[in-house]
């Protein structure tokens, strides 16, 4: 497909490309209508993101020097993936854990077709990978997909410190910079977590095996990584999965909290 200069085609071709590589995916996991959402590269909440929360956050320019956009993307896992999830108090699914792995090469392959597809448009972009982009002694993200997906517009953080989307908790964030213009529709600030609305929900941290969240304290990143790493070892016939997920099981799994 040629694209011309106009940002709404190129925001449909980008919203059908990843709609059609999760369509066409040959995996065990299904998946929920994806999410897509576009930023300005500029957009000042990058900078803040690395002034307040994350000073070693990279911004869309030192990914894609001449970034102009940042696409963010959601694909929720389906319904099945989070209730096989919910069986077990402690216990990782299979379906779970398999459900990462396969969505983190998913997110690569749509990834990867995107910058291709793009580039023979003349269109430069650049991603970074779905996961393990973090700093091994912090567990802060150079890049972090979720950080990305608030500023898009697409999802705001929940007590668990995932993200919340229309369509939930569940499921998994990717991203891309680009060097061209999309149509950016300006989301206004949006509440999905029951606790953050008033208070009536604490869910996620009563069903957190290993007590990594707290009310009062920012969640314990070493804690719920020591947990990710003993599933990955049961695991790990798989790939790398270090994964958990107890917490994402909850009213703010398939849809935001807040209706
Ligand atoms: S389980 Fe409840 S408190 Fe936790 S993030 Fe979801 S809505 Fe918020
Ligand atoms: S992923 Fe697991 S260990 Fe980490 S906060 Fe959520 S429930 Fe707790």
């Amino acid at each position: 497909m040629m694209l011309n200069n106009d940002s709404t085609e190129l925001a449909k071709f980008i919203t059908g490309t990843v709609q059609h590589e999760v369509a066409e995916a040959s995996n065990i996991t299904d998946y929920r209508e994806p999410l897509v959402a576009f930023v300005e590269a500029d957009d000042p909440r990058f900078a803040d993101l690395r002034r307040v929360a994350q000073p070693t956050h990279m911004m869309p320019d030192d990914l894609l020097p001449g970034a102009h956009s940042v696409i963010s993307f959601f694909l929720p896992f389906d319904y099945w993936v989070v209730e096989a999830n919910a069986q077990d108090r402690e216990e990782v699914a299979r379906e779970w854990a398999e459900a990462y792995v396969e969505t983190n090469h998913l997110i690569e392959r749509i990834t990867k077709h995107l910058i291709e597809s793009l580039a023979d448009q003349g269109i430069r972009a650049a991603a970074e990978p779905p996961t393990h982009n973090f700093d091994p002694i912090s567990l802060v993200s150079h890049w972090s997909h979720k950080s990305i997906a608030v500023i898009a517009g697409l999802g705001s953080f929940g007590l668990h410190h995932m993200i919340i989307t229309d369509s939930g908790c569940a499921g998994r964030f990717g991203s891309v910079v680009i060097d061209a213009d999309l149509p950016i529709s300006a989301a206004k600030p949006k509440e999905r977590c029951l606790y953050f609305h008033d208070g009536s929900c604490l869910e996620c941290i009563l069903r957190c095996p290993v007590d990594a969240l707290d009310e009062n304290d920012p969640i314990d990143r070493q804690r719920c990584y020591r947990r990710l790493r003993s599933v990955a070892k049961r695991y790990e016939h798989l790939d790398l999965v270090e994964v958990c997920g107890k917490c994402a099981i909850g009213p703010c799994s398939f849809e935001s909290a807040v209706q």
